[in-house]
């Protein structure tokens, strides 16, 4: 999938219910079978939760054997904070694994999926400084740092997910950052 433009972002997400951070944000358009938001981009049909998580990582290379899934387990949502290119490279190391036991090479599709895999998590790695330096700004400023206070703040949700940080873990990392400086 190709980066979108500034024009088809603006018509992606006047389609869908935008809300609070943490919440799911429901596909409002057309939905398939399956109960997936589905958008229309330069003339085929596209899977709604594929294309916010191209608006959110656009350097994450889409090819077709990469797969979106929802931690939420709630396919019209389209935050990208609850998306993930997982069970595929969950199940991907695991079937290279087996695939090695059985001395079967790993094929070209699983190794493009487990690469796309690493690209996000580097994405989100190169992300979490930023989230950090933000939680660390309230902590000078003496201000909470409970779950509702932060959970908004860009690249949480994807700390959380990809890096498997816990709310606990990223509160004592910023903290870490405050006192380093
Ligand atoms: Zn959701």
């Amino acid at each position: 999938m190709k980066a979108l433009t500034v024009v088809e972002i603006a018509r992606f997400w006047s389609q869908v219910d935008v809300k609070w951070p943490d919440e799911c944000w429901p596909y409002r358009a057309a939905r398939n079978d399956a109960g997936y938001g589905v958008f229309k981009l330069n003339g085929q049909m596209a899977r709604a939760s594929r294309v916010a998580y191209k608006i959110a990582f656009p350097d994450v290379e889409l090819t077709p054997e990469v797969v979106i899934c929802h931690h939420c387990d709630n396919p019209p949502c389209c935050n990208p904070g609850h998306l993930f290119l997982g069970s595929y490279a969950d199940n991907t190391a695991d079937m290279v694994q087996k695939g090695r036991a059985r001395g079967v090479s790993e094929s070209p599709t699983l190794s493009q999926a487990r690469g796309a895999a690493t690209k996000h998590k580097r994405a989100v790695e190169e992300r979490l400084p930023r989230l950090l330096e933000a939680v660390a700004a309230r902590i000078a400023a003496g201000e909470p740092t409970t779950y509702r206070s932060i959970a908004h703040l860009d690249g949480y949700w994807s700390a959380r997910k990809t890096l498997g940080l816990t709310h606990r873990q990223i509160v004592e990392k910023a903290k870490e950052r405050a006192c380093a400086d």
